[in-house]
């Protein structure tokens, strides 16, 4: 059965459609990205491919390009298209894509010849040669309007330096007070709501706002998005060539090994953060225990779920060691919502807009939450996925250190230690199964959920829990040992745990 972890995938299987039924209304095309229009009667008799995806989801951006090489095969015999069905928020437009172009002149040419003419200050030719960043921005969205400040600071500079560097703003911003706002910035933009900005978004797949991307003096992209790099090292970041970034990463490896508690959580004045009773607890009084810094909120809905499994793990690593500390950092919306959430756990919390938020969040590179950064006893970061590890291993995973998941994999392997890697089961009689690792998983005997092992058909996607595959195999077949479960382990049927 499918696993009962995140990774939910829909197939859609065979089923006769209408060509039809791509049209609604007085539409009867769809769009290829340089605007022509595809009329739908034209694809009558050709293999299709509904691409559903989204720029804003990680895996769809993976995929792309995959799926161009393939089409690119493809295309050429004239049988075969595909749709893109876009996912993304607000933008229901439907379009072919095989966007192969890069660099600054064949991305204008190929979106709107007249785009950056039409730029509000400036022309096109004023770019040439030079190294552009391509600013998107939503002057409305909090972090977008603290970036402007920092880039706005970095981008004086540069000039004042005489360096060969211009800013073009890509605004989202659906607000057009919002926009001019951010028209106080020195740089040159995109006016408000012209359509190629949606197009340039689309077009370098964008994922986070802010994003910069960096197009360099041959017009070639230099850099997906500079904006971590410039927020992090300001000017230093120029010119964002791959020389560079290395440059930049050494730096920031030898601040990592430098990283203490107090300069991941101590900012000027705040030096605190808060406890369930309000009171103030000093950073420097959490120093040499482990600190998982969670980043919720509790309008999503994966950290209103995760929450309460947290909370378990947190009691559990308390009993047995009180050198342990977890933090909230709030993305709520405001202060109620906030102190409803916080109510729910049992452990400290950074006060609810606290400017340290956001240099924690770029810090860590949170992209989405809920997030779970393990901090380890030196204050260095152990993991920015202890997510992952207490969903797979709950309190076993403390400490989350290298050492301590060896050990798990080691008894893990232990308890499977005299377990068939195969057999065949009266429930699943069409093939055999084989003892697998897997995350979570819902078995097919008893329908509660498992995890760690399961005897599994990834052809069928069937699992049983070990227990209920070899108990049943026994009455069978009654060539299994006394005890299912590995010496010290007890099996509820759910989960296996450790004997104490
Ligand atoms: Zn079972
Ligand atoms: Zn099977």
């Amino acid at each position: 059965m499918a696993e009962a972890a995140d990774n939910v995938v829909e197939t859609i299987n065979g089923g006769c459609h209408d060509f039809k039924s791509f049209s609604y209304s007085d539409r009867d095309f769809l769009v290829r990205n340089n605007a022509d229009q595809v009329k739908i009667d034209s694809l009558k008799g050709k293999k299709l491919g509904l691409y559903f995806s989204a720029s804003w989801c990680g895996p769809c951006r993976r995929f792309t390009p995959n799926l161009i090489e393939v089409y690119s095969a493809l295309s050429s015999k004239g049988d075969f298209e595909v749709i893109f069905v876009s996912a993304d928020e607000e933008r229901s437009h439907s379009m072919v894509t095989s966007l192969r172009c890069h660099g600054l002149r064949s991305l204008l040419r190929f979106h709107d010849p007249q785009a950056l003419g039409r730029v509000v200050q400036g022309t096109v030719s004023d770019l040439e040669g030079k190294t552009v960043g391509l600013y998107f921005s939503a002057f409305s969205f909090k972090p977008c309007a603290d970036f402007t400040l920092k880039l706005a600071e970095v981008y004086k500079k540069l000039k004042e330096k005489g360096e060969d560097f211009e800013v073009v703003m890509i605004s989202l911003e659906d607000e057009e007070e919002s926009f001019k706002e951010s028209f106080g910035a020195p740089w040159l933009a995109l006016p408000f709501k012209d359509k190629s900005c949606e197009k340039l978004a689309r077009y370098f797949e964008l994922s986070t706002l802010p994003t910069v991307v960096i197009i360099g003096p041959d017009g070639k992209t230099l850099h997906p998005n500079a904006a971590d790099a410039i927020d992090e090292h300001g000017i230093e970041a120029y010119p964002f060539t791959p020389e560079k970034f290395a440059e930049l990463k050494e730096i920031e490896k030898a601040k990592e090994a430098a990283q203490t508690l107090e300069s991941v959580l101590i900012s000027g004045d705040l030096d605190h953060v808060i406890g369930k009773d309000g009171t103030k607890v000093k950073v420097t009084d959490l120093v040499g225990k482990t600190v998982l810094l969670y980043f919720s909120a509790h309008w999503c809905p994966p950290c209103r779920a995760f929450t309460p499994n947290l909370v378990e793990v947190y009691k559990k690593i308390k009993e047995k060691d009180e050198a342990f500390e977890v933090i909230f950092i709030s993305s709520d919306r405001d202060q109620t919502s906030f102190e409803e959430y916080y109510s729910e756990m049992p452990w400290l919390a950074l006060p609810f807009g606290d400017a340290r938020k956001s240099s924690l969040s770029r810090k860590f590179k949170v992209q989405g939450i809920p997030k779970l950064v393990a901090i380890g006893t030196t204050g260095k970061t152990i993991t920015t996925d202890a997510r992952g590890l207490v969903k797979a291993h709950g309190a076993d995973a403390y400490p989350f250190t290298e050492e301590r998941l060896k050990e798990i994999e080691a008894q893990y392997e232990e308890m499977a230690k005299g377990w068939p890697q195969k057999l065949k089961h009266k429930l699943h009689e069409e093939h055999e199964l084989e003892l697998t690792r897997r995350g979570s998983y819902v078995c097919d005997g008893c329908e509660k959920t498992g995890e760690i092992w399961s005897f599994y058909c990834g052809e069928c996607d069937f699992d049983l829990h070990p227990k209920c595959a070899l108990e049943k195999d026994k009455e069978t077949k009654g060539d299994v040992e006394e005890g299912n479960t590995k010496e010290g382990w007890v099996c509820d049927g759910e989960v296996c745990t450790r004997a104490s």
